[in-house]
């Protein structure tokens, strides 16, 4: 028997990276999918990529959207007849090292509305399908930067400290509900959104410096933190919820 055989599986920031390893991760176990993504060329690079007959619809849509998140919802409702499993993974780093004394109003806006936003919309209507089917299970990826300083900035730090906290906060809502919510928190991962970092650092001969970041002496693949995702959201982490647990290769132990 598969994880998730008879599950629905909605995941956002699915066009690339960690998104898409989850998609391939979660179809593999047998999950049906509605795969989210603003990029509507790299969501149709993930639907190729999934294992052949697997049921899959995808919508373009900005999570911050409040009526398209809402429509995206029961859309998915409407074609599968439940929701399962919700993965809030859509963000951006916005490329943003701006300090404390010079942060502009703009830039804070435009990142916590796709970090911190598009997690409580996604959440905010999925719950309500969850609720009514008496179980649910929700991983959000948050961040090491949400749990320490010094990676990708302060709007980006400060949007995933608010993901760890949400997290906690609506499993405390949801837990009644039976409604599982975790947090997933990557250290560095080779994705769409560091390719400019890992590209720096090749062309500068210093790729070795960016494993050098953790305890593992190496940076981690997407297929590291879909595996954490698929564990979370299934029925194997049960009696898990309110956790945000790192991914980092011991970038928060030392
Ligand atoms: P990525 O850029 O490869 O993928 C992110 C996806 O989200 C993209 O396909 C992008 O189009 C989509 N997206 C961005 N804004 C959106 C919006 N408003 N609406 C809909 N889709 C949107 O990056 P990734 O590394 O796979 O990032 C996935 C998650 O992992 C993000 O939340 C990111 O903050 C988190 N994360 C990544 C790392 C890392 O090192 N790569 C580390 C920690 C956390």
């Amino acid at each position: 028997m598969q994880r998730f055989e008879n599950r629905i599986a909605l995941i956002t920031g699915a066009g690339s990276g960690i998104g898409r390893a989850t998609a391939k991760r979660l179809a593999a176990e047998g999950a049906r999918l509605m795969l989210v993504d603003r990029n509507e060329e790299g969501l149709q690079q993930t639907v190729e990529q999934l294992p052949a007959g697997t049921e899959v619809l995808q919508r373009a849509l900005d999570v911050a959207d409040e009526a398209a998140v809402e429509q995206c919802v029961a859309d998915t409702i409407t074609h599968f007849g439940r929701l399962d499993v919700l993965c809030n993974n859509a963000g951006i780093a916005g490329g943003d090292y701006s300090t404390a004394q010079d942060q502009s109003l703009e830039t804070w806006q435009k990142i916590i509305s796709v970090n911190l936003y598009g997690v409580m919309l996604f959440t905010k209507y999925a719950s309500r399908q969850m609720e009514k089917q008496g179980q649910g299970a929700i991983v959000n990826t948050a961040s090491v930067a949400g749990i320490r300083s010094g990676a990708g900035g302060n709007a980006y730090s400060a949007s995933k400290a608010g993901v760890i906290n949400f997290t906690m906060t609506s499993a405390c809502d949801l837990g009644a509900h039976n409604i599982r919510v975790n947090a997933v928190c990557p250290g560095l991962i080779e994705t769409g959104m560091t390719a400019p970092v890992f590209d720096y650092a090749r062309a500068n001969n210093k790729e070795a410096k960016l494993g050098a970041r953790c305890e593992l002496r190496r940076y981690g693949r997407p297929e590291e933190i879909a595996a954490t995702i698929a564990f979370l959201a299934s029925d194997d982490a049960s009696y898990i919820t309110g956790q945000a647990l790192a991914v980092d290769g011991g970038n928060t132990a030392s």
